[in-house]
């Protein structure tokens, strides 16, 4: 038996990356009595059936630690929530969305504004700032710019990564420098065309090194954050976190409540004001959606 990880499934074959050879496997069926189906990004034993022609057979699955959908891939443990700084302006709620649904499936986050060779620095250092004071890892990075792909490669590394983010901020032109074998299409025409199509696009993951490997589609392509509980929400908002004790009532949810700590720390700005327009914006999304 080996150990692998599964990167790529198609029409009842299952790819698995075994330190760096892919073995063409099928599934034991015994796995279809107990309803599991494999998943692209499972880590999985692997007996193998002829080693020359590197051809196994799915023998167990481990078990997923995370399990991401649209796209379907198990035991993903980093967002790289990419932004441009300009070409498109950054639309801060959206970013905001973003980190809310990347902190609600508990994945490690790195925030990367590209594009910084069309703006300048003054342009784009408050809003990198501010991020960096909530707590997040934030890449400043170009395509044109060598040392900031190897600063995104670094974070890479021992992970596995899914990117996410508006169309046209630079994903598949970072994830294609990265990898340069890749060479997934760039540009919003590709994009759309694959949506009107309505194809069904199975994510791989790409190995970017030894276990390293990043998911080839977008994450998070479902926006939509009513799953999330009115109560769980402000967890999501790390920064929010060592002023909660101070709300007066557990229960706070910091809209009007007396004696809340959020409110306080707003105040007196240690938490940004555009954030916490994003939670008030985001709290009344869930609320509305619930009433029905
Ligand atoms: P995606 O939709 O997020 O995958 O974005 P693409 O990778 O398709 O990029 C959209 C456009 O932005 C393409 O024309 C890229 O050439 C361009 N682009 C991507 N990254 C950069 C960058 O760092 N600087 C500049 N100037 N253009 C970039």
């Amino acid at each position: 038996m080996k150990k692998g990880r599964l990167i790529k499934g198609i029409g009842g074959f299952y790819y698995v990356d075994v330190e760096g050879e892919i073995y063409e496997c099928k599934a034991r069926g015994i796995f279809r009595q107990k309803k599991i189906t494999p998943l692209v990004g499972d880590y999985v034993e692997i007996s193998i059936t002829d080693e020359q022609k590197k051809v196994g057979v799915v023998e167990k699955i481990m078990e997923r630690s995370t399990e991401l959908i649209r796209p379907t891939v198990s035991n993903v443990n980093q967002a790289v929530i990419v932004f441009a700084v300009i070409q498109p302006e950054p639309n801060i709620m959206l970013l905001d969305r973003f980190l809310v649904l990347a902190e609600s499936q508990e994945l490690e986050i790195v925030i990367c504004f590209n594009k910084v060779d069309l703006a300048t620095t003054e342009a784009y250092m408050p809003i990198a700032d501010r991020y960096r004071a909530v707590g997040y890892k934030v890449l400043l990075t170009s395509a044109k710019n060598e040392v900031s792909i190897t600063d995104l490669r670094k974070v890479l590394l021992d992970k596995t990564s899914v990117f996410a983010g508006p169309s046209g901020v630079g994903k598949s032109t970072l994830l294609n420098k990265i990898h340069p074998n890749l060479q997934l299409k760039t540009g919003e025409i590709s994009a759309k065309t694959a949506r009107g199509k309505h194809t069904t696009r199975h994510a791989e993951l790409i190995p970017i090194e030894k276990h390293s490997w990043v998911v080839d589609t977008p994450g998070f392509s479902a926006l939509n954050i009513d799953f999330i509980e009115e109560e769980a929400l402000a967890l999501y908002f790390p920064e929010f976190d060592e002023y909660m004790e101070e709300c007066k009532f557990s229960s706070c949810q910091h809209v009007d409540e007396p004696s809340c700590g959020i409110k306080n720390a707003l105040q007196q700005n240690k938490i940004a004001k555009e954030r916490y327009h994003s939670y008030l914006q985001f709290l009344q999304e869930i609320r509305s959606n619930r009433r029905f």
